[in-house]
């Protein structure tokens, strides 16, 4: 017989899901497995409240499953709050598939990942993050409805990484105007940390206004496009957050603002459209403010994307998209000023808006 000792030990590692730390109340986590695909993926459902859960699915090659079992719980949080702000009437969801995109994504494997969305009904609907193309969308759309991000061709906003771009854009001007007192971003010095799709089309906006951009990434032939396209420069040394600068745009993982970070950083701004940057909202938001360094709030800026594909369910057009996306501006300059009028972190300023929409709701 089990002495209580150890099942209390026991329980300790037996609750593996909420008992995570990024736990925090989502309705549904599901676990997808398919032995003839090799699909292993984790759907998370954080909160409905709104809306159909909408959010990317990203494919990763983890660490291990705890790994991403905290990225999509932490992912899917944050597109609840993301729809909440932006206005749409959506919820929060994000899927992530173990694996390498490059080697182990197939036609099959997509297939069957599309069969898992719809067992849920509709009350996840897919889209690209990470690792994922308009073409997979498109695979996936062969086997259910809830999917957004398909290609123009079959009916669909397409990619949506130049609107989440030009909504990072539009934050960052927001957030140069309340730090240095113009929204003009000539001249200003600003490290691209990831220059995949979203990357690339920022450092095309940030050029164009005659910025004076610097690009990183792990991906060695991407620098090399993406220099020789827009004449960048790229950074070349191991700890970019030390190097003097303006602007910070964190545009590849998520919690590059960490403990370890945090103290290097010579940012006057942060303004980037990877999810989750903060890898303690809290604490980091806190950390920020102290030391002074403008923080224009992840979920806030980077909402382009779902606007983009949120079009797709609304039916709405391309000068919408656009009106919708130049808004994130007005918002982040307003989150900006409340967040040092109420004397609270920027992150905990977009939050609590976000939150109140959210209850109205519920409580209505
Ligand atoms: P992507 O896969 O096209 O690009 C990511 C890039 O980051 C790649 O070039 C990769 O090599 C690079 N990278 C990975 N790890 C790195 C590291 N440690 N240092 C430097 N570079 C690194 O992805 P994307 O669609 O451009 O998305 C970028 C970020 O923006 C992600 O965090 C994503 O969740 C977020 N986001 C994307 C969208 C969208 O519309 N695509 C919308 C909202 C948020």
């Amino acid at each position: 017989m089990i002495s209580e000792v150890v099942k209390s030990n026991e329980l300790q590692k037996i609750d593996p899901v909420f008992g995570q730390l990024s736990f925090d109340n989502h309705e549904q986590v599901v676990f997808c497995n398919d032995k003839d695909t090799g699909l292993k993926a984790i759907i998370g459902i954080h909160n409905t409240v709104l809306g159909p859960a909408l959010g990317g699915t990203r494919m990763w090659q983890y660490n291990s499953e705890w790994e991403a079992l905290n990225d999509v719980l932490r992912l899917s949080r944050g597109m609840t709050y993301k729809s909440a702000i932006t206005g749409l009437n959506l919820g929060g969801g994000k899927a992530v598939i173990i694996g390498n995109a490059k080697t182990e994504k197939t036609p099959e494997l997509m297939k069957r990942f599309g069969e898992f969305v719809h067992s849920l009904s509709g009350r996840y609907i897919t889209a690209e993050d990470v690792g994922m193309e308009t073409e997979d969308m498109d695979l996936v759309r062969t086997v259910t409805p809830y999917v957004t991000g398909i290609s123009e061709a079959k009916g669909g906003a397409g990619n949506p990484s130049p609107i989440t771009a030009y909504g990072v854009f539009m934050g960052m001007k927001a957030a140069a105007k309340y730090t240095f007192g113009s929204d003009i971003l000539e001249d200003k010095v600003i490290y691209v940390e990831g220059i995949g799709n979203v990357g690339e089309a920022l450092v095309e906006n940030l050029t164009n206004e005659g910025a004076k951009v610097y690009i990183a990434d792990i991906n060695q032939e991407r620098l090399e496009e993406v220099r020789d396209k827009y004449s960048v420069d790229i950074y070349r040394g191991n700890n970019l957050y030390a190097e003097p600068m303006d602007i910070y745009a964190p545009c590849a993982l998520g919690a590059t603002v960490n403990d370890t970070t945090i103290h290097q950083l010579q940012a006057k701004v942060i303004a980037g459209a990877a999810n989750n940057q903060l890898a303690d909202g809290k604490k980091h938001g806190m950390m920020l403010r102290e030391r002074g360094i403008v923080y224009a709030p992840d979920f806030l800026i980077n909402a382009g994307g779902i606007i983009n594909v949120y079009a797709e369910l609304e039916n709405y057009g391309r000068q919408e998209i656009i009106r919708k996306t130049e808004n994130i501006y007005n918002t982040t300059l307003e989150i900006l000023t409340n967040a040092e009028t109420d004397g609270v972190t920027t992150h905990k300023a977009a939050l609590d808006i976000a939150q109140s929409r959210i209850d109205a709701k519920k409580n209505n």
